[in-house]
């Protein structure tokens, strides 16, 4: 089975795949997060990224597709975060890469401002660690049971989000329309949620559509 995950930057998408790949036996391509482990070991690439992540603007589709070919041969696929224009869909096509479905998560304006305000990354695990709830507002939290930081993201500035967001809604619509006339089928998701409630909606969906599709 082969899945993506579409959502606009902060819509809890990587927290939602997160919680999949721990339920279910998934391999999870995420370009953004082999892209921070590429800075985060100070890989050849990292001086070239580096800018790009800060603005807000896509990695060259070659240098995705050289982290990402690697993994393309196993059964079950979670796609985070890929593809996120329309030549890289096409790339999935040409490696024999099939998209069984298609989750796409939608959240308010409001919402994807005040999460990513708030929101931190375990520098090693990529977990999301929300400080929504504590008012606490830092650049760096250690995590104890890691040993390992949680840190602001580069690009989760104001400035940089709002670019951002611009850039999804504009590609996504291309995409989603794509994969509508291939026929891949949809489930649209409320994302305005509690996490718990978005996982249980997807996870019921998901289990669904397997059960049709075997
Ligand atoms: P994400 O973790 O998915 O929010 O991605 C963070 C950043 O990594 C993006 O703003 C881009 O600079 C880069 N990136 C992630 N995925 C891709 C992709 N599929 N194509 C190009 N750049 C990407």
């Amino acid at each position: 089975m082969k899945i993506i995950i579409f959502g606009a930057p902060g819509s809890g998408k990587g927290t939602q795949s997160f919680l999949l790949i721990k339920k279910k036996s998934f391999c999870k391509i995420s370009p953004g997060e082999l892209l921070r482990l590429e800075l985060f070991n100070k890989g050849n690439l990292s001086s070239k990224i580096t800018t790009f992540i800060k603005n807000g603007k896509l990695i060259d589709d070659d240098i995705i597709f050289s982290l990402i070919s690697r993994y393309l041969n196993s059964e079950n696929i979670l796609f985070d975060g890929y593809p996120r224009n329309l030549n890289q869909a096409l790339y999935l096509d040409d490696n024999n890469v099939k998209i069984d479905l298609i989750i796409n998560i939608t959240v308010s304006f409001s919402h994807i401002f005040k999460r990513m305000k708030y929101r931190m990354v375990s520098e090693k695990t990529y977990s999301v660690l929300d400080l929504l709830n504590n008012n606490v507002d830092c650049i760096r939290y250690k995590d104890n049971d890691t040993g390992f930081n949680f840190l602001k993201r580069i690009d989760d500035k104001y400035t940089i989000i709002d670019k951002r967001l611009n850039d999804y809604n504009i590609e996504i619509v291309n995409i989603l329309s794509y994969y509508s006339r291939s026929g891949v089928f949809i489930l649209n998701v409320d994302g305005n949620h509690d996490i718990n409630s978005v996982y249980m909606f997807i996870e019921k969906n998901i289990s669904e559509f397997y059960k049709k599709n075997e």
